[in-house]
This record gives structure tokens, C-alpha cells and sequence, in this order.
């Protein structure tokens, strides 16, 4: 008699439905495929008796190494940026490890903040030496003997001392800024993506609060908290990319101070944001459009995506809370000398 694993019972991927009677009425032979009786999904009896079997090859929660995973992620990002598309190939019996994806995310944006760091960090040198050559072109029109007391206008670019601070400043930017006029866009934009986190806690909440939402939709509760932190942590790419953005923004101010930067850093905030909103609410219906295959109809659908947006309260209590760890890392950077 071999052991009895618990996690080998035969569930339908959609509802949870336990299939074990099904199977039991298999006598002679068994049929290839299967219709859940209780939600009415069409699955591969093989897929349902083993769901490691399912291997999404474009999927980063499916590698089965590292550099596999390498290879899956640019895939991974663009299915992830269009969220019907990534529904309409994602699998209802192919939840693996959702540590995997979390993994992934975050030495993604590992990746992406060391690219962000560099960009500050060659904005903030180049705009030293740009203010460098400004003063000696200053000093060079000033009489010889009084050249001495402007000698302070230049700035000693070399040493621990001048870049010691820079890549810290660089590394732990927008949350340590004592030097960067930027305009400030990564603070605006990190806010609302971890607001937007807020939404997606919002859909969990309204799945999972009414019985008859939950009875309706015939839905098992994991995928809906998948989704929620699958949603909940791809945003906090745009994080690196406001960086990016914010860099730009500080190379170009000492170039052009007469551009009106501050009203082009607020246009690209104002689009990111509605990106932002746009791609959590398409990821959302998408799901249970598309994914799920929840029967909804259309105008509650709109209902849910209104109600979620009071997410946004929970967004903000999570911002306050990111807010204190930010002070306390702003306190140790100026220790160390940041
Ligand atoms: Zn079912």
C-alpha cells in the first residue's frame, strides 16, 4: 500500500471540487478528459492528477533553475504588461510557488535598481562637473588677485569623501535626497504603485467577504490571493523606471534651467499614474474575465472595479507605515556619513 499524500487528491483547478468519486467510477478504463460536476471546467484528467505536469514554458514560476528563470523573465515581463494576454495563456491547474515569482520580482528590480543607481549616480557626477567648469570659466574672468575667494566655488570631485555620499545617495534614492532636484517623480510614483497594492488587496477582499460572490463565482480563494500578489508586486517596477526618469530629469535641469521641467516632471507622473490605475484594473477584470472564466456580467464587473478603488485607504495606511522605515533608514544613512 503506498502512502497517502494528501496533496495528491485529485481537485478540480477552478473550484477545488473533490474529483476522488469521479475517479472512483472509472472501472475498465479512464477517460482522457474531464468536466468538473460542481463548476463545470473542462480539464486533462493527467493535468488534474498531477499538476506539475503543467509547464508553462514562457512562465518564470515554472523554471526549474536559475538560469532558466533568466531566460523566462523578458517573456514573463511583456505577458505581465498586457494582462489579458497573460491570462489567456495562464493555466488554472499550473499554480506552482508563488515564493518563485516573489524571488524573481524583487532580483528583478535588484537588477533594475543597480541600473537606476548608475544613471543617478552619472546625472549627479556630470552635473558636478558641468557646475565645475562653470565656476572655472567664472574664475577665469575674474582678476588674479581676488580669484582666491572664489576658490570655494569648486568642488573637489575626487576622493571617498565626494563619492563615498554620491553612490549612497544614488543607491538610496528617493529615500535619502539631500543633493537631487529632480522633481521628484520616484517618490510620487513609488507611492502610488504600493498604493496600487492597495487595489488588489481591495479585489481579495470584495471575492472573498461575500459568500454569495464566492458561492457565485465557483472560484478557489488561492487564486485570487495569486493574483494579489502577483499584481500587488509587479508595479513596484515602475519604481526603477521613475528613477530612471528622475535622473534624467537632474542631468537635463543644470543643462536647460529654463525649461519648465517641474510642469514635464508632473505630466510624467500623471501618465504613469494612470497607467498604473489602468494596468491593475485590466489585470483584475482580465482575471476573472479571461482567467477565471467567472460568470459576471458586465455592469458588476464595473461595480467591483469602482469599489475597489477605496483601496486606495489601505494603499495609503501602507505608504504611512513605508513611510517610518524610510525615516529610520534616513537616520542611519546620515551616520554613515550619506
Ligand atoms: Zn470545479
Amino acid at each position: 500500500m503506498t502512502r497517502d499524500r494528501p496533496q495528491s487528491t485529485p481537485i478540480c483547478p477552478k473550484c477545488g471540487y473533490d474529483q476522488s468519486g469521479e475517479i472512483a467510477t472509472w472501472e475498465s478504463s479512464c477517460p482522457v478528459e474531464g468536466i468538473c460536476p460542481e463548476c463545470g471546467l473542462g480539464f486533462a484528467w493527467a493535468d488534474v492528477l498531477d499538476p506539475s505536469r503543467v509547464d508553462l514554458a514562457w512562465y518564470v514560476e515554472h523554471a526549474m533553475s536559475k538560469w532558466e528563470m533568466v531566460r523566462r523573465t523578458i517573456p514573463t515581463l511583456w505577458l505581465l504588461l498586457i494582462p489579458n494576454r497573460y491570462w489567456s495563456r495562464m493555466r488554472m491547474e499550473s499554480s506552482r510557488s508563488l515564493r518563485r515569482y516573489a524571488i524573481w520580482i524583487f532580483a528583478v528590480m535588484a537588477v533594475a535598481h543597480l541600473l537606476s543607481t548608475i544613471a543617478l549616480v552619472v546625472a549627479s557626477h556630470s552635473n558636478m562637473k558641468q557646475m565645475n567648469a562653470s565656476a572655472l570659466q567664472f574664475l577665469a574672468n575674474q582678476p588674479p588677485a581676488s580669484r582666491g575667494q572664489y576658490q570655494q566655488l569648486l568642488y573637489d570631485v575626487d576622493g571617498v569623501d565626494y563619492w563615498w555620499p554620491l553612490i549612497g545617495e544614488s543607491l538610496l534614492y528617493p529615500v535619502v535626497n539631500r543633493s537631487m532636484d529632480t522633481g521628484g517623480m520616484t517618490l510620487d510614483v513609488g507611492s502610488f504603485a504600493i498604493g496600487c497594492a492597495g487595489f488588489s488587496v481591495m479585489w481579495f477582499v470584495l471575492f472573498c467577504a461575500f459568500p454569495t460572490t464566492r458561492k457565485r463565482s465557483q472560484l478557489r480563494m488561492v487564486h485570487v490571493a495569486r493574483a494579489m500578489v502577483v499584481a500587488g508586486l509587479f508595479p513596484l517596477l515602475v519604481i526603477e523606471i521613475a528613477r530612471v526618469g528622475d535622473a534624467l530629469l537632474f542631468a537635463a535641469i543644470i543643462r536647460n534651467p529654463m525649461l519648465a521641467f517641474d510642469s514635464m516632471a508632473m505630466t510624467i507622473l500623471f501618465w504613469m499614474m494612470i497607467c498604473l490605475l489602468v494596468w491593475i484594473q485590466w489585470f483584475w477584470v482580465s482575471a476573472v474575465w479571461i482567467g477565471w472564466k467567472v460568470k459576471i456580467r458586465w455592469y458588476e464587473l464595473i461595480l467591483v472595479v469602482f469599489a475597489s478603488l477605496f483601496g486606495i485607504l489601505i494603499g495609503s495606511f501602507l505608504v504611512f507605515v513605508l513611510s517610518f522605515i524610510g525615516q529610520g533608514i534616513e537616520m542611519v544613512a546620515s551616520q554613515i556619513g550619506i
